[in-house]
């Protein structure tokens, strides 16, 4: 699903932030992402949706080649891939079905079954009584919910997610987790970095730990592994 091959990246300002990084992670993997901050996980999880681009080496995601894809092609492969956020980024002026619903209708998908899908991923995160909310109007939980449910609606096989629980109380942070997980047992494809000791240590996966642009361990079913 996901390859990289001495991937690495170096910003403009000369700060390299990914180091030759090699993995591959397959169809229906779970995989939390670790490490100190300024390790380089959210380029790692940038490179997956295009929102940055390797400077050199290999890389491809569910088949496209993400080092040579044309920026004009990039909508394309993010609509073939899910993306959740710390700060949720739902559109303000939309209501929750809105919110969701404008990832098909941008594809043009037919009304009825935009209504569809929406619906019943609304149904799925527990939302569907609050579809005509607006985002201001819920919780942090029930936003990062909406989030969940607009990465799902167009059936991509991964969904990429950067510390989606970070803005997050502990006990909203578990109801979340478990929504991931139920996503996962569906057939998805989870890559989520996290600071979340608690929860990588419970709801055990596959851990890559990332440090100084690199991989420094990779272990099915981890833990966590850092103090503090
Ligand atoms: P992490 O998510 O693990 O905290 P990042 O991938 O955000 O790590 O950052 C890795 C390194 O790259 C850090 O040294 C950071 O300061 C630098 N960095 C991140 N984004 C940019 C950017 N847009 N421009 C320049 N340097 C960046
Ligand atoms: P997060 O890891 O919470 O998603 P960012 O990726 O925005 O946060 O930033 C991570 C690190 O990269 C921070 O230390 C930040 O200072 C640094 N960083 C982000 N953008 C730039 C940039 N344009 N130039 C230099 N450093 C950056």
């Amino acid at each position: 699903m996901i390859q990289m091959k001495n991937v690495y990246k170096k910003y403009s300002n000369g700060i390299v932030a990914l180091n030759g990084m090699n993995v591959e992670i397959d169809q229906g993997e779970f995989v939390y992402v670790v490490g100190p901050s300024g390790a380089g996980k959210s380029t790692f999880i940038k490179m997956m949706y295009r929102e940055e681009r390797p400077t050199s080496g290999q890389m491809f995601v569910d088949g496209i080649d993400i080092a040579t894809l044309k920026n004009s092609k990039v909508p394309l492969l993010r609509r073939q891939i899910g993306v959740v956020f710390q700060d949720f980024k739902l559109l303000p002026k939309l209501n929750v079905y809105e919110n969701v619903a404008f990832a098909l209708e941008v594809i043009e998908e037919k009304p009825e079954e935009i209504r569809k899908r929406v619906l019943k991923v609304l149904d799925l995160v527990g939302l569907k009584h609050k579809a005509r909310m607006f985002p201001t109007e819920l919780s942090g939980g029930e936003q990062q919910r909406v989030s969940i449910a607009r990465s799902i609606v167009n059936k991509p096989k991964v969904v990429i997610a950067d510390e989606p629980t970070g803005n997050l109380d502990p006990e909203t942070s578990w109801d979340i987790m478990r929504l991931f997980e139920q996503i996962n047992k569906s057939g998805t494809t989870i890559l989520m970095a996290t600071h979340n000791r608690e929860i990588v240590n419970s709801m055990r996966h596959r851990v890559i730990a990332i440090e100084g642009g690199l991989i420094v361990r990779d272990v099915a079913g981890g833990d966590y592994g850092y103090e503090g």
